[in-house]
């Protein structure tokens, strides 16, 4: 129900769940973040509200600069730990936060356990991570757009791989998404409130378009790989 992403020097972990408290007016019943370590992409996540979430990222601090995070409104599966995002694929090298419904997800499934694949959670989100892996050939904007190609339904995405840690790719068809441009990082967001507090400028993505952010740039294109130039939106409100 709810994203955020950042990448930049900054502590991540913080600026997540800062960042999800501002979208809980949306609803939810889970919370998680995954974030780059020293260790590889970590995942951590908990059903119920986010103070769940901070307690166990209290107890063990997932330090680094770059992630994403995510709070769920279940649509598949019951709110679980397990069917909390972010999900991954089972090298646990691609994680993946989805807002909206992946409509073809159990046909998908079905392909990718054909493939070998094992899923932990009943979600349509996971096959999304299993299948951005599945497709990947060197180049995560790539694997991301061929992922899209074959799934249905309505989603924003946030998508992470340790094999391109300077790179977290954004995608919004039917699901709303923005991008926050800061100075040496940058953000996603379901909604201009989770990164207000960082950035003003922001640009609005529309259905069918993705976005490349990396720590000082953003790169918009459609889902077919034409760049988009945009202005940048300036938000002049507070919250
Ligand atoms: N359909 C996904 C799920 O149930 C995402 C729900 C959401 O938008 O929070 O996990």
């Amino acid at each position: 129900c709810g994203i955020v992403g950042y990448i930049g020097d900054r502590n991540a972990q913080e600026i997540l769940t800062e960042g999800l408290k501002k979208l809980e007016y949306r609803g939810y019943d889970s919370a998680g973040v995954a974030v780059f370590t020293k260790d590889g992409l970590q995942v951590k996540k908990a059903k119920g509200r986010l103070a769940v979430l901070e307690s166990e990222l209290e107890k063990k601090p997932l330090e680094g600069t770059a992630g994403i995070g995510h709070t769920r409104w279940a649509t598949h599966g019951k709110p679980s730990d397990v069917n909390s995002h972010p999900h991954t694929d089972n090298s646990m090298k691609f994680s993946v936060v989805h807002n909206g419904i992946i409509e073809n997800y159990l046909a998908l499934k079905e392909e990718l356990i054909a493939e070998g694949r094992v899923f932990v959670s009943e979600t349509d989100t996971e096959v999304i991570a299993h299948l951005v892996a599945s497709l990947y050939k060197g180049d995560i904007v790539a694997a991301v757009r061929d992922a899209v190609k074959r799934m249905t339904g309505a989603f924003a995405l946030g998508v992470l791989t340790e094999y391109e840690p300077d790179k977290l790719v954004a995608v919004r068809y039917a699901s709303p998404l923005i991008i926050g441009v800061g100075e040496n990082e940058n953000f996603i967001g379901s909604d201009i409130p989770a990164i207000l507090e960082h950035t003003r400028n922001v640009y609005i993505l529309n259905d069918g378009e993705m976005a490349v952010l990396t720590r000082d740039a953003v790169e918009l294109m459609t889902l077919e790989g034409n760049f988009i130039s945009r202005e940048i939106f300036h938000v002049d409100w507070d919250i």
